[in-house]
């Protein structure tokens, strides 16, 4: 009788962003193909890190060239893509569905279907949150994804174009781009400078009578100030800096609805806008609400034991934005941040070896390194703190900038290895000096 065949075990990540992608890259590099089979589910073909979504939308980053296409990733990786998106799981069968494939015209490529695993780890990542706020999902652009990141761009592109029509027809004419951006963190802030510095480019690329004058960015925020990661004094540099370049900057002002003109604000304001995005929080995946029967907070985030296993699954580990866990001692839970999502990759890593090996898995301690906002290419500022400096240390200027690029690099070394990590370095800086300021298409 033929000897049964001996099935590999399965290890399963369900998205390839900032902490996903890293963990199949380590997986796949360690267990290889031969008893093992490490498999990455992800809805998109290619990757782009999301830090980067800001520069995309403003046009100063083209994605084409910082994008890793999963398939060939996986193939020099050792991990096996499926394209496709996770919309349940049946922990009984130990299984995750995959909805139906479709193609650009709506026709079935690949029927609905599953995937079995030995171990799954979640790594969806994050969505805007609209609060339920009226309007927004209609009237709003976000910065979720790559394709949203482009369709602003466009969107910004056009009316950049018609604005520079009007006031060359009629010159007298007090034309502008009016753009809405809510959401006074990270997000928000660092598009709004994105903007200004995409402005100013523009009249070097045939929209002669174009220049930032013509923007009008209005940052609302609904908490008392902006940046209310950073502390108070660097907050206040970076408000300082957008006003010199020329946003209207609101606090405590929040939205109550989006309309296609503009926002209204909870005191009555009307604020006009061409361009609307919604940058004001995250919340996980809504399909991650109660999946599978697993344990999830208000914002649909996994709840994880310090191991990163979700509370009711040992098999289900959970990284990145989509994992909620409160570090003991803490306050509050690891925020949503490209160092969480990629210090978790790490330890999920490590923890699954363990597992495979018949150990216990370690808890996963979250170091804190700081934070830093790119207000692009006029100033970054920031603040570093924890194993690095022993406390906190507020930066700005070059080194604050070198160190909030230092972050990406480190992306690249995890995704790519050393050698192609720095030979990635060296090409995006030498395009920065050979390719146009502005991607315009
Ligand atoms: C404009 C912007 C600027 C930012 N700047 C910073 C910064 O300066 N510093 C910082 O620390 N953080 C920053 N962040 C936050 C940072 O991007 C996130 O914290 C980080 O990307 C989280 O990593 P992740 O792996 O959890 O999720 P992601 O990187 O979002 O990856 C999730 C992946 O899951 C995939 N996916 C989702 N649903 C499914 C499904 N159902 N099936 C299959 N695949 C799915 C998605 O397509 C995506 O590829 C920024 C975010 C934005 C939007």
């Amino acid at each position: 009788m033929a000897e049964a065949v001996k099935k590999k075990t399965q290890i399963v990540v369900v998205g390839g962003g900032a902490g996903g992608l890293e963990l199949a890259a380590k997986l796949g590099a360690h267990f290889g193909r031969a008893a093992y089979d490490i498999i990455l589910v992800e809805k998109n073909r290619t990757h782009v890190w999301k830090p980067l979504l800001h520069e995309v939308a403003a046009g100063a980053l083209d994605a084409n060239l910082d994008e890793v296409g999963y398939r060939s990733h996986g193939y020099r990786w050792g991990y096996r893509f499926f394209y496709g998106a996770m919309e349940d799981i049946d922990r009984t069968a130990k299984e995750i569905v995959i909805a139906p494939i479709l193609d650009e015209d709506g026709s079935e490529i690949m029927g609905r279907h599953r995937i079995r695993y030995d171990y799954l780890v979640l790594a969806l990542g994050s969505v805007s949150n609209d609060f339920g706020t009226p309007g927004v999902r209609e009237h709003c652009l976000f910065l979720d994804s790559r394709a949203q990141a482009d369709r602003f761009r466009t969107k910004l592109l056009d009316h950049c174009l018609r604005v520079s029509r009007s006031m060359s027809a009629a010159p007298q004419d007090d034309a502008h781009v009016r753009i809405a951006v809510v959401g006074g963190g990270a997000t928000g802030v660092e598009l709004a400078a994105e903007l200004y510095n995409a402005a100013a480019a523009l009249k070097h690329y045939g929209l002669e009578v174009f220049d930032e004058s013509r923007l009008e960015v209005t940052l609302i925020e609904a908490g008392p100030r902006i940046l209310p990661a950073l502390p108070q004094e660097l907050a206040d540099a970076a408000r300082a800096e957008l006003e010199t370049l020329g946003v209207r900057v609101l606090t405590g002002m929040a939205v109550v609805e989006a309309t296609r003109e503009g926002m209204k604000t909870a005191s009555g304001e009307f604020i006009r806008a061409d361009l609307r995005l919604w940058a004001a929080g995250v919340k996980a995946p809504d399909i991650l609400k109660d999946i599978g029967g697993l344990e999830t907070v208000r914002s649909n985030q996994l709840v994880v034991r310090p191991t990163l296993q979700t509370t009711r699954d040992d098999r289900i580990f959970a990284i990145g934005d989509c994992a909620f866990l409160v570090p003991e001692g803490a306050e509050r839970p690891v925020p949503p941040r490209a160092q969480a999502a990629h210090q978790m990759a790490s330890a999920a890593f490590v923890n699954l070896k363990r597992l495979v090996a018949g150990q216990a898995p370690k808890p996963f301690a979250y170091h804190d390194h700081g934070s830093l906002v790119s207000l692009s290419r006029y100033s970054t500022v920031g603040s570093l703190m924890g194993n690095l400096v022993g406390g906190r240390m507020a930066i700005e200027g070059r080194i604050a900038r070198f160190v909030y690029a230092s972050l990406y690099r480190m992306h690249l070394f995890a995704i790519h290895g050393v050698f192609k990590g720095a030979a990635m370095v060296a090409y995006s800086w030498i395009n920065r000096i050979i390719r146009p300021r502005l991607k315009l298409h």
